[in-house]
C-alpha cells in the first residue's frame, strides 16, 4: 500500500474513533475550575504529576489570596509554597508560576500570551500546558495534548509508533480536523481511565475493539470483529 493510501485508511479510523468517542463522551468540557486566562494557566502548572481534583482544592484559596498575574508575581514564594503544597513539587510550581506571571507582567502587559511561541518562553509551560490554555482560555487549536493516557492510546490504536509526546503530536494533527485537537485528548482521557487502562484495558467492553489492532484476542472475538465497522467519514 502507498504511504498516501496507508495515511487516507489510518486518518478514516482514526475519524471512526473520533465519531465514537463523541457519542461515548458528549460532553469534553476542561475540569479546572478557573476564571481568567492566568488563573488557567496557574492550575494548569499545578495539575502536572497531580488529579484536577486536587488543584480544585487548592485554586480557591489561592486566587482568592493572588487573583491575577500582579499579585502572583508579588507573592511571597513561602506563601505560595504553602498554598500549592499538596498538588506535590510545590517548590518547583510556587517558583514557575511565580517566574512565569513576573513575565507575563512584564513582557505581555499583565496577559496570557496568545502564541504557541510565546507561551513557551514562560517557565514550568511546555507544548501541554500551551495546548490546554490557548485552547481552553482562547478558543486556540494550536496542538494535540499529549499525557501519558493520550501517549498509550494512541500506541495502542495504532495512530502512532512513536513513543515522544512531540512526534505522537505530529502524528495526530495528520490524523485529526484542527476543531478536535483538544477535545480528542479529553475523550481519550475520559476512555483511558474508564475502559482502556495501563495494567488491563478491558478490551471485552470497548466500543473501540474493531478498530484497534491491539485488542486482546483472549477478550474479544478478533475475526468476528473484521474488518471494521466504519460509519459516516462525517464528523
Ligand atoms: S480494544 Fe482494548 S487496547 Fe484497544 S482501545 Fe479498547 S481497551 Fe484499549
Amino acid at each position: 500500500m502507498s504511504i498516501t493510501r496507508k495515511l487516507s485508511a489510518k486518518k478514516q479510523r482514526a475519524l471512526e474513533i473520533l465519531i465514537r468517542l463523541k457519542r461515548l463522551y458528549p460532553e469534553a468540557p476542561c475540569t479546572l475550575n478557573y476564571e481568567t486566562p492566568v488563573q488557567l494557566l496557574v492550575a494548569t502548572i499545578l495539575s502536572a504529576q497531580c488529579t484536577d481534583e486536587r488543584v480544585n482544592q487548592v485554586t480557591p484559596e489561592l486566587f482568592r489570596r493572588f487573583p491575577d498575574a500582579a499579585a502572583l508575581a508579588a507573592a511571597d514564594p513561602l506563601d505560595l509554597e504553602t498554598l500549592v503544597r499538596s498538588t506535590g513539587f510545590y517548590r518547583n510550581k510556587a517558583k514557575n508560576i511565580r517566574a512565569a506571571c513576573y513575565l507575563i507582567q512584564t513582557e505581555f502587559n499583565g496577559q496570557v500570551p496568545k502564541l504557541m511561541e510565546d507561551l513557551l518562553k514562560l517557565p514550568g509551560v511546555a507544548r501541554k500546558t500551551a495546548n490546554v490554555v490557548l485552547a481552553h482560555a482562547y478558543g486556540i487549536h494550536a496542538g494535540v495534548t499529549v499525557d501519558t493516557h493520550v501517549k498509550r492510546l494512541t500506541q495502542r490504536l495504532g495512530l502512532t509508533k512513536h513513543t515522544d509526546p512531540i512526534h505522537i503530536e505530529r502524528d495526530l494533527i495528520k490524523l485529526l480536523p484542527q476543531p478536535d485537537w483538544e477535545n480528542w485528548s479529553i475523550r481519550i482521557i475520559y476512555h483511558g481511565r474508564a475502559v482502556c487502562n495501563a495494567r488491563n484495558p478491558a478490551c471485552d467492553r470497548c466500543l473501540l475493539a474493531d478498530l484497534c489492532p491491539s485488542a486482546d484476542p483472549n477478550k474479544v472475538d478478533i475475526a468476528a470483529l473484521q474488518p471494521p465497522l466504519l460509519t459516516a467519514p462525517q464528523i
